[in-house]
């Protein structure tokens, strides 16, 4: 898709894991077609941008040889699963992986909205609830759980008969009128209209929301990178060492690893400053910001209370706006700062410069209530 620096283009990896060869193919490629920082994002995707028209052809030829274009676009957009980067070798999620991009791409499958996903959150215990999808699996005593996004209830399944159920609830989705226009989530019809019995038999069990973890884990370490991009130098070192798995926290696990990589610049903990900021593209990659935004959010990270996300965001219209106590908003005349609210919302301060933010953030340190 275009963008204010070029061309952008998102890669879908299967399994959301690059094998070495196609990280370091990526890595090369970037260098020669790309801006030098991929983007991250909360699909688990890697996004490419600031490509001219005339490279497209040919970055994509590498993409191809690298087995990261699929054989056709359907496929590619049907193919809309989140799988948690926490499986053990073993455990059946890539078969099952496989089986979901198998029957999504059978012509009886339902035609399903854009946006709707699945999530595959198979490892000991759910990481995914907070990362949104329409259809669930999760383990269960009784081999897995699948069930609607917003409903409470689902039904108990064995690896044989998971995915058959998950494309069951798909097929709801459609009867039951979820989708118009192209569009439509589980979680609104569900609202609407409760999934039918024999798909609610079993209760979803409550598990505590699962912070990110950053570090060593026992399938390697995860690694993470200011504002979820990762430079090519990176990527190519990371990718000397293992596979590496993307993540829905913008973040890679770096397959097996046993020590945190020795490179400058990787987040590897809770605490880092960095993760304390977010901030959406800005200018001039984006057409419609009133001003860069990652320069300001990089300058303010070390000044923002640990209790506190702040947002940085180039326009009103808040793109991938999280849920940030702090939001500032870039106006042609300065920045304006909303608390608790949306870039969308009546700001509770307006044109301020960096100083003036500097200032507020001082004094949040001082009263954390605020
Ligand atoms: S919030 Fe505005 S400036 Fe930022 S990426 Fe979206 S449209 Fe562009």
């Amino acid at each position: 898709m275009p963008s204010g620096d070029g061309l952008v283009l998102r890669i879908r990896p299967p399994l959301g894991r690059l094998t070495q060869a196609q990280g370091h193919g990526i890595a090369e490629l970037a260098a020669r077609y790309s801006h030098p920082l991929l983007d991250l994002t909360s699909r688990a995707n890697l996004q490419l941008r600031g490509i001219a028209e005339a490279d497209y052809p040919a970055l994509l030829a590498g993409l191809q040889a690298l087995g990261l274009i699929d054989t056709d676009i359907n496929a590619e957009s049907r193919r809309n699963l989140l799988v948690s980067p926490f499986w053990e070798a073993g455990d059946g999620t890539p078969a099952l992986a496989r089986l979901l991009v198998e029957a999504l791409g059978q012509p009886i499958a339902p035609t399903l909205p854009a946006k709707f996903g699945f999530a595959l959150d198979c490892g000991p215990t759910p990481v995914l609830r907070g990362c949104s999808a329409d259809i669930r699996l999760e383990r269960h005593a009784q081999g897995f759980l699948v069930y609607a996004n917003g409903s409470t209830r689902g039904m108990a399944a064995s690896a044989e008969c998971a995915i058959e159920r998950a494309m069951e609830l798909a097929h709801w989705f459609i009867t039951a009128g979820g989708a118009s226009f192209g569009r439509g989530r589980m979680a609104a019809l569900v609202a609407q209209t409760p999934v039918p019995a024999h798909m609610a038999s079993t209760p979803v069990p409550a598990t505590h929301a699962a912070c990110p973890p950053w570090g060593l884990v026992p399938q390697g370490c995860v690694v993470g990178f200011e504002f979820g991009q990762m430079p090519v130098d990176t990527l190519r070192a990371l990718s000397a060492l293992s596979p590496l798995r993307l993540t829905p926290w913008r973040s890679v696990l770096v397959e097996g690893a046993q020590s945190v990589p020795a490179l400058p610049t990787l987040i590897t903990h809770v605490d880092d400053v960095r993760l304390r900021v977010s901030a959406c593209t800005g200018a001039p990659g984006c057409t419609q910001a009133a001003a860069p935004t990652r320069d300001l959010a990089h300058a303010l990270a070390p000044l923002v209370p640990p209790s506190h996300r702040l947002h940085v965001s180039g326009c009103r219209k808040g793109c991938a706006h999280p849920d940030a106590a702090l939001t500032l908003v870039a106006t042609p005349t300065g920045f304006d700062l909303v608390q608790h609210g949306t870039a969308a919302s009546p700001p509770d301060a307006r044109d301020l410069n960096q100083a003036a933010i500097a200032a507020h953030l001082k004094q949040l340190a001082h009263a954390p209530h605020l």
